[in-house]
């Protein structure tokens, strides 16, 4: 059985790998639907109980075929987590303001077919102007809350720094959860300088793409990837050599995430039950320290680059 973590002060107690749903909305490639469902289901059986999705992730695909995978699964069984604010690559692909925030949050229950979500959170605040965000977005967030529509309230992004600066301006106890990405695994470790803050203010800490969206897999990054091609070519450095020595990166990379315990959950990201499986069950072995040392050696000229993402480096 998957171990159990707590989430800040909510109450809740998750799997220390989450089901990231991304990959039903075909973000990573075309997916068979019915192969999607069966993903979600045999996470579930294989101990998975947070599911984090997104209306962004196929443009509400990825919302519509989980609410399809969670027809008639008891409503006990999962802890469900969606996100609002970001909508997609039209104009305007984000809108943190409140009245669009509601709507959203009602969306996405019709398509999730569910009464209430477990967690709101507000979709990649780098890309809000942080005003609307921390005066519209999060007190509509928090009115779901008290309307039954959802139980707690997060926010997420890449920079870590306009995270922290949301929570800095935020009533304490107005943000629940934070969800990183990409700022925790082998190749950066970034999210560990932000847990004292967050830990401080009482906010539990997801840590979502611990294969840093596919550049820590043998199969390597998508075109859309934005990482800066030396991290992709030292990534694809390091696959080869764990290929060479007949391991698989992605074993390595799930074990190193979840290894970090102040850390409640990882979310990973798949359209395959094979490969949940196999994420799964990673964490039944012990780490290879000896293959960890040499990749984080490869891995090392690179550690903590990340890229730019957002606009408030632009105000
Ligand atoms: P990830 O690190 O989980 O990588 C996903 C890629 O790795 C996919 O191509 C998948 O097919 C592949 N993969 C997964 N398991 C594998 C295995 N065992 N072997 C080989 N390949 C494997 O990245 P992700 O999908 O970006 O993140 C996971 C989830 O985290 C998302 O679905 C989403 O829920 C969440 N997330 C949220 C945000 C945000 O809120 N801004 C950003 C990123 C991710």
């Amino acid at each position: 059985m998957l171990e159990r973590r707590s989430l800040g002060r909510t109450g809740l107690q998750v799997s220390s790998l989450g089901f990231g749903a991304s990959s039903l909305g075909g973000v990573f490639r075309d997916i068979d639907e019915s192969e999607g469902i069966r993903t979600v289901h045999h996470a579930l059986d294989l101990g998975i109980n947070l599911i984090d999705v997104a209306p962004y992730y196929g443009l509400t695909k990825a919302e519509t075929v989980l609410g399809r995978a969670l027809r008639g699964v008891q409503r006990d069984r999962y802890v469900l987590a969606t996100k609002c604010g970001r909508y997609g690559p039209e104009a305007p692909d984000f809108d943190f303001t409140g009245d669009r925030i509601t709507r959203s949050i009602d969306e996405s229950l019709g398509r999730l077919g569910v009464d209430h979500v477990d967690l709101i959170q507000a979709h990649d605040v780098e890309f809000g102007d942080l005003d609307v965000v921390v005066e519209e977005c999060i007190p509509a967030m928090r009115r779901a809350v008290e309307a039954g529509k959802a139980r707690f309230v997060g926010i997420t992004g890449l920079p870590l720094e306009v995270v922290l600066a949301v929570v800095d301006r935020v009533d304490a106890g107005s943000i629940d959860t934070v969800l990183s990405y990409c700022r925790y695994g082998l190749h950066d470790t970034a999210l560990l300088d932000a847990l004292p803050a967050l830990e401080a203010a009482g906010i539990g800490v997801i840590n979502a793409s611990p294969l840093a969206m596919g550049l820590l897999t043998h199969r390597g990054a998508p075109a859309w990837h934005p990482a800066p091609k030396e991290l992709q070519a030292a990534c694809e450095a390091a696959a080869e050599l764990c290929e060479r020595r007949g391991a698989r990166i992605e074993k390595l990379a799930v074990q190193y995430a979840v290894a970090e315990l102040r850390i409640a959950s990882t979310l990973v990201s798949s359209a395959s039950p094979a490969r949940m499986q196999s994420n799964v069950e990673a964490l039944s072995d012990p780490i290879d320290e000896e293959l960890l040392a040499d990749v984080l050696a490869v891995l090392e000229p690179v550690h903590n680059q990340s890229w730019p993402s957002g606009i408030q480096e632009n105000r």
